[in-house]
């Protein structure tokens, strides 16, 4: 049948076929990476507070969608490219 749009249930079962129940997006800090100068912290203080070090700690639970561009710049600044945003954040 040329031009259906019927998927198969490999392509179902690819998360990125399932974006209604995809997971919010998290922050994720490549700990060796970061070298703890602390900009992503004053560009999102709502998510990210630091450590006794400088040192990032996000807050769990994901980013809401307001708040989204936001972690977008802190991701955009960090200068050793350690913060990034990800589907899956325990990772
Ligand atoms: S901006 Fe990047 S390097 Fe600086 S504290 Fe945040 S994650 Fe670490």
């Amino acid at each position: 049948m040329a031009g259906s749009t019927n998927r198969s249930w490999d392509q179902i079962d690819r998360p990125e076929a399932r974006p209604w129940d995809a997971p919010p997006q998290g922050l994720v800090v490549d700990r060796i990476a970061c070298d703890g100068y602390g900009m992503c912290a004053e560009l999102l203080p709502e998510l990210i507070d630091l450590d006794d070090w400088g040192y990032p700690m996000i807050r769990p639970g994901g980013v809401p969608d307001a708040l989204l561009d936001h972690a977008r710049r802190a991701v955009a600044v960090c200068p050793v490219l350690a913060l990034r945003l990800a589907r899956d954040a325990r990772r």
